[in-house]
Order: C-alpha cells, then structure tokens, then sequence
C-alpha cells in the first residue's frame, strides 16, 4: 500500500522531538496564544522573510482575514484561479465580493499575467493568485500588473509553503498573504492551522484583532472580530516541523524528479517547471488522456491518487451566478486529464519505481 501522503512515517521521525514539545506545554497549560504560538509566529517571519507572521485557525481564516485587512469588501471584484481548492473563493465571498475567475496556463497549472490583465475593469479591487501543487505563480509580471492598475495582490500560499521566487519566499510579495497548516500541506500540522503574512504593521495589528473576538486590550471590543486562534499543540508539532521544511521540500522534489526521469519516455505529460521559481511539490499531477484507466490500475495495485480538481470553481453550483457562460478552455482541459500521484518527502526510489511500473504497465501496450 502507497498512500498519498504518509504522515505515520514522518511522526516516527520526529517522535521524540514532539511527544517531549507536547508533554511540556500539557504541563505548561497555556492553551491558548500559549509561548509556542508566539515562538512559532517569530520564527515563521523569520524564515518567510516577512515582518509579521500571524497564526490563525486555518488556512480559509486566513485568507479571509487577509481580505478583510486589505479592506476588500462587497461590490468589489477579486481575481483569481478556476483551478484551485473552494477554500480561496469561499474566503472572497466570506467579504461579499466577487471571485472573478480566471484560466490558467496548462502545464504550470497556475493562472497566468495575459488572463489576469485582460480580466480587470472599474470593479477590480485585488488579484489573489494561488501558486497551485507547490509551484510559485509569475509573480514579477503579477506584481507588475497589480502596481499598474492599483490591485491589492493577496497571496493564496496554503499549498506553496517554503516555494521561492529568486530568493522571495511565496507568502512575503503580497501585500497580506494567507498559508494553511492542514495536516497533508508542504508544512502540516495534527490539526487544522494557518496563518497570515504581512510587511504592514497596520495591516498585522488588524488581523491581530480579527482573530480575537475584535479586541486589542481584553473585554474591550471596538470591532466584530472572530475565535480564529492557532492552538498550542498544533503550535508545538508546527514549530519542530519548519525546522525541518527545507529538506521535507527537498525530499519532495528528489521524488517529484525521480517521477519525473522514470517517465520521461511514457505517452503522458509530467509536472513541468516554469523556472519562475522553486516548485516544492505539494502534488506531483501528470495529464494523461488515460487519467481514468491509470486511476484504476493504481486503484487495484493498492496504490492511492487523487484528481486534484475534478470539476473547476467557475463550473460549481455554488458560483453558478458569477459564471453564467464562463468558459476557460485550458482549466476545463486540465480538470479531465490531471491526476495526483503520492508525494511525501518520506517518498522512496522503491515506492516511486513501484508507482511508475504500474503507470507503464497501463499506458504502454
Ligand atoms: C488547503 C487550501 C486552503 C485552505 O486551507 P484550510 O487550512 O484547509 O482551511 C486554501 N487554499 C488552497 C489552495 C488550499 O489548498
């Protein structure tokens, strides 16, 4: 049995550095905003290269507190990916504005400067790109459009943790940015987590209100705000973890790589690298017109994937309003043929080999 991701595998490893973390804050008893969530939020700024790490609940949270503190709200328009998980739409209409969506480059899977420019108007308040499976969208050009048309750019980071663009961490180009902790993310917790980044002291200082009930100095509230804490334990596996995160990435990329050479000669198309930056691999997803038949051979050799996204957000019932007539040909495209194959950074050659030989098995008659 392959899973998708091997949690067990990597617990084992850090088993001691944690259960003994775990222990001390039971004992300790600070629950919550305890000295680990402190901690965590400082050394997170450090190695993002951010002013200001903010731990929230999770990843969603995040993005709507994000959107909330960069003071996007109803009738404003936010663009962002067809091709990305719910939680990034969702948070744009948690503020009442409009996701516009937009399609993507096929073999980066990210959305692209052309689609983002050519789907501003009046309306348009911020740009949210979501850099997809671990690969850092074009964010040169992406800034560049934001400063031209004054956008707010709000980075959806929550699968790109540790991903860099010429020495910028993903999460630290935006004004605000948002990350996830989910347990299967490049950097996952035992629980939900996330977390917001920012340069801005106003901006920090917000979210700092928003997550605790809209209040700075204890039952004093000037503001509606949220229970959108990050919880100490979580805090505590979170911080032994990012010490790791560079060789967890670099693991993921040894496999993705190793995918990659061993089915460089089959009838199918792997992950390709913009070189617009470091792609950590959150997924390793290839495009196949026998995504169906690959499924369900690796199905029945007890190897788990995944369609990472089997139907795109401007295609859901839930956005059938913003989408009347929507098409996005590339992102359409994608979604029939894209199929995620296990990536963790425990991966090894063995199991990689195991996977591939199945794939050949199908697709080379
Ligand atoms: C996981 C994810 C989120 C949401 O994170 P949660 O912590 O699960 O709320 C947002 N955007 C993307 C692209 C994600 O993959």
């Amino acid at each position: 049995m392959i899973p998708m991701v091997d949690l067990k595998t990597q617990y084992a490893l850090l088993k001691d550095e944690i259960d003994t973390g775990l222990h001390a804050a039971l004992e300790n008893t600070a629950f919550v905003m305890g000295p680990n969530v402190q901690a965590f939020e400082k050394e997170s700024a450090e190695y993002l290269g951010v002013k200001h790490a903010i731990a929230v609940a999770n990843g969603t949270e995040a993005l709507h507190l994000a959107l909330l503190a960069a003071g996007i709200g109803e009738g404003d328009e936010v663009i962002t990916s067809a091709f990305t998980f719910i939680a990034t739409a969702e948070a744009i209409r948690y503020v009442r504005a409009k996701p516009v969506f937009v399609d993507i480059d096929p073999r980066s899977f990210n959305i692209t400067p052309e689609a983002i420019e050519a789907a501003i108007t009046s309306k348009t308040k911020a740009v949210m790109p979501v850099h997809l499976f671990g690969q850092p969208c074009d964010m040169k050009a992406i800034q560049a459009i934001c400063d031209k048309h004054g956008l707010v750019l709000i980075e959806d980071c929550a699968q790109s943790f540790g991903a860099s663009v010429d020495g910028k961490q993903t999460g630290s180009m935006g004004l605000v940015s948002g990350t996830s902790f989910f347990p299967s993310k490049n950097l996952g917790a035992y629980g939900d987590g996330g977390m917001v980044m920012t340069d801005s002291d106003d901006i920090a200082q917000h979210i700092k209100v928003l997550r605790n009930h809209g209040s700075e100095v204890r039952y004093y509230h000037d503001v509606i705000g949220y229970n959108c804490r990050l919880d100490e334990l979580q805090a505590v596996i979170l911080r032994v973890k990012l010490k790791h995160i560079e060789e967890f990435n670099a693991g993921r990329r040894r496999a993705a790589h190793l995918y990659s050479q061993l089915m460089a000669d089959l009838p199918l198309e792997t992950p390709y690298e913009d070189g617009k930056g470091i792609h950590v691999y959150h997924q390793y997803t290839l495009l196949s017109d026998r995504r169906d038949d690959i499924m369900a051979a690796l199905q029945k050799a007890n190897i788990a994937c995944a369609i990472y996204y089997p139907v795109p957000l401007h295609q859901q019932k839930v956005f059938a309003e913003y989408c009347a007539g929507v098409s996005l040909p590339n992102t359409e495209a994608v979604a029939k043929r894209c199929l995620s194959l296990p990536m963790f950074p425990e991966l090894t050659e063995e199991q990689v080999r195991e996977v591939v030989g199945v794939i050949r098995g199908t697709v080379v008659v």
